[in-house]
């Protein structure tokens, strides 16, 4: 536990004020971080968030379909208990709209609407090495200073629009599905046309596929998908999390993925072919990213992975009814889970529309848009609607968006060249007193992500409540811990299958110019939290504190 004593610094005017913390993002990891420094620490804390309003992700994602894959009692946070008695969550995976009310309820809950400011999108942030403060600069002029500088930016958060000739020519409209119009999108009577085929776009056919007059699915990369079941959670589970709450919150910090199950301790080896087969089948009846959770081995073993790939191929062929459909589908390059696995509702079933096709841009590739729709390398298919499920620029995008300059100006850009370089993936050497929340580098987007950020927020809390304790005004990574961790991480996803998806967000690669760079840390979130720790109790081993 961090101490309560306030470190806030005094009451000057506004234009001289040096608050002690600057939070960028009020999506679950801003609105926490402001909680812990404020409530625990004492500490002056504001909040800048781009959104006009709380809920990061969750207030931009709002396409049809959208769904968190994780289950709604352990996508949420866990630090307070009062809060999750009064709170219920009405399905098995809740979707934007509830979610926004959940941390909506959670802000006003905890009153930190006061300490955000909305519709601020912070552009710079450059360190000040004289005073050790940051200056941050805002997209309406703003400018803050702040002695520690947090962001809160989110993994998933800088759109990617492929940057395709003539898409500013297109007739029609079109939307990323990251960058959705609060108001919807009305599909009735139109045709439409979607790009990509990854948990997004997975989740957004189904939909878009029941009003739309017509919807043509363009795939480059063929995906697996389990379906996510999804249903109204019944009294009886409700009553359950209740009842439950602290043995969920503990299994959900101490297994690897911060999921509310374990991994399964059984070898694929240990099976006979028809055990195999019933597992498979019960988990596909279960639903969701547990089917991944079936093996122990599936994402270290290629032959105990291609099993589960096999049997979800198979699926695949028994559920699309055209032939040469379902072999495009089903014609999937990488190993199961070596790519962010989706879990959809009815995404195969959507293949035996009438009116719904799909075309292979592997065989056909887009060559451009046109005022009339998509021309590929075969024909042009006339759009009125254009949606791009083409994920995000992912991980540092959201960081290398805002010009950040640290010590001795040192873009962070810079320092990234060749892909995200730092400690744990919570700091930067060179950039003093900047900690990202979820950072490349860290489980992040392997882990459930409220886990994940409330480790984070807290350790942070922590290294600040420790830096005031102690009278020291400075923290960095030194260089060699920041090399030694980045090899770490190497080593960690080199020890899985997950580097075989070659087009997978996790190596950047489909924005181009990209470092080619596993970003998130794959060892596991019980090991990286076990480590955090560690480095904490060791007075901060690898970081420099100073006065
Ligand atoms: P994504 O997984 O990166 O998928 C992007 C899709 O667009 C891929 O099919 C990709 O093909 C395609 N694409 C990209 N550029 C293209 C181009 N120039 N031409 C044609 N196709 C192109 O993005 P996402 O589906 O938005 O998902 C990102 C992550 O968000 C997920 O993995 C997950 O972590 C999170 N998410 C979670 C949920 C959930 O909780 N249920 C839902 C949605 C998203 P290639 O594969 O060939 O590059």
């Amino acid at each position: 536990m961090t101490n309560a004593t306030s470190i806030a610094s005094g009451n000057p005017s506004e234009e001289d004020r040096i608050l002690d913390a600057l939070v960028i993002g009020a999506g679950f990891a801003g609105l926490y971080q402001l909680y812990c420094l404020r409530e625990r620490l004492g500490l002056s804390v504001q909040v800048l968030e781009a959104g006009a309003g709380v809920g990061g992700t969750w207030y931009w994602n709002r396409y049809p379909g959208a769904r968190c894959d994780s289950e709604s009692h352990s996508y949420c946070y866990s630090f307070s208990e009062e809060l999750t008695r009064e709170w219920q969550w009405s399905e098995r995976y809740p979707g934007p709209a509830e979610i926004l009310r959940y941390l909506n309820h959670v802000a006003d809950r905890f009153d930190l609407k006061r300490d955000i400011r909305f519709n601020t999108r912070v552009t710079a942030a450059h360190y000040d090495q004289e005073r050790n403060i940051w200056h941050v600069s805002t997209g309406s002029g703003d400018q803050l200073k702040a002695r520690f500088l947090i962001t809160a930016v989110g993994c998933l958060s800088s759109a990617n629009v492929p940057k395709l000739p003539g898409l500013a020519s297109f007739e029609g409209d079109w939307y990323h599905t990251g960058q959705w119009p609060h108001a919807g999108v009305d599909f009735s009577g139109k045709r439409v046309g979607q790009v990509g085929t990854g948990s997004t776009g997975i989740q957004a056919a189904p939909v878009i596929a029941e009003t739309a007059d017509h919807l043509t699915v363009f795939q480059r990369t063929a995906n697996y998908s389990v379906p996510a079941r999804n249903a109204p959670l019944t009294a009886e589970f409700q009553q359950y999390v209740k009842d439950n709450a602290a043995q969920i919150r503990e299994l959900t910090r101490t297994n690897t993925n911060g999921h509310p199950f374990h991994i399964s301790e059984r070898l694929v080896s240990d099976t006979t072919p028809q055990e195999r087969l019933a597992l498979y089948e019960a988990a596909w009846e279960r639903g969701g990213l547990q089917f991944r959770a079936t093996f122990q081995d599936l994402l270290i073993d290629k032959t105990a992975n291609d099993t589960a790939a096999q049997f979800i191929k198979n699926k695949i062929r028994s559920i699309v009814k055209d032939s040469a459909t379902a072999a495009i589908l089903a014609d999937i390059d990488h190993p199961y889970a070596a790519k962010r696995p989706p879990i959809d509702t009815d995404y195969f079933e959507t293949f035996n529309r009438d009116n719904v096709a799909l075309v292979d841009l592997r065989a056909t590739p887009i060559e451009e848009i046109t005022p009339r729709g998509v021309r590929t390398s075969d024909k042009e298919y006339p759009l009125d609607i254009i949606v791009f499920a083409t994920g995000f620029d992912a991980m540092t995008g959201p960081l290398l968006g805002i010009d950040i300059r640290g010590r001795n100006g040192l873009r962070l850009a810079d320092a990234w060249q060749a892909g995200p370089r730092n400690y744990l993936g919570l700091q930067v050497a060179g950039f003093p007193n900047l900690f990202t929340i979820t950072g490349p580098g860290s489980p992040s987007v392997l882990c459930n992500m409220p886990v994940a950020i409330e480790q984070h927020a807290e350790w942070i809390t922590d290294c600040i409540a420790h830096m005031h304790n102690h009278d020291l005004q400075r923290i960095e990574p030194n260089p060699e811990a920041m090399d030694a961790w980045v090899e770490q991480v190497n080593a960690a996803a080199d020890a899985t299958l997950l580097p075989q998806a070659t087009h997978s967000w996790y190596l950047g690669e489909h924005v181009p110019g990209k470092p080619r760079v596993f970003m998130p840390y794959a060892g596991g979130m019980l090991h990286y939290r076990r480590i955090c720790d560690k480095v904490a109790a060791n007075n901060y081993e690898g970081f420099e504190l100073s006065k």
